[in-house]
């Protein structure tokens, strides 16, 4: 996609503080973190959100779960972490080029989904 941000960084178009890419997917430190480790995987593929994943995007999705705990602790989040993936305008996606936010590497992180006890 010619105007997607993170179609621009998996092509080098424009720069990214990568640590991770092969032939499906690529992560990359996310440009404003939110914690001491913040980084986002994304595959190089262009789908627009996980409200648009498909059935053929199964294996992908696959590659992309069994990476991040490996990406994770490589980055130092050695007790746990945080995924998150925005999804449409209810999710709040800024960027509309499916990606995992992979967050931890400090202090427990705030609660996202507040129960009544
Ligand atoms: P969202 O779509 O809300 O899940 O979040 C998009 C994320 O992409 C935000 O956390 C941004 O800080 C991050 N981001 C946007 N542009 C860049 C970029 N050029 N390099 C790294 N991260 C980026």
């Amino acid at each position: 996609m010619d105007n997607c941000v993170f179609c621009k960084i998996v092509r080098g178009d424009i720069p990214s503080e990568k640590i991770y890419e092969d032939t499906e997917v690529f992560a990359f430190h996310d440009i404003h973190p939110a914690a001491p480790v913040h980084f986002m995987l994304i595959p190089k593929l262009h789908i627009g959100s996980l409200a648009e994943v498909e059935d053929k995007h199964r294996s992908l999705l696959g590659e992309m779960m069994v990476l991040i705990p490996r990406l994770a602790r490589e980055q130092g989040c050695t007790d746990g972490f945080r995924t998150v993936i925005n999804t449409g305008r209810v999710g709040g996606q800024e960027v509309y080029h499916l990606h995992i936010h992979i967050i931890g590497g400090g202090d427990r992180l705030p609660v996202m989904i507040p129960h009544p006890r």
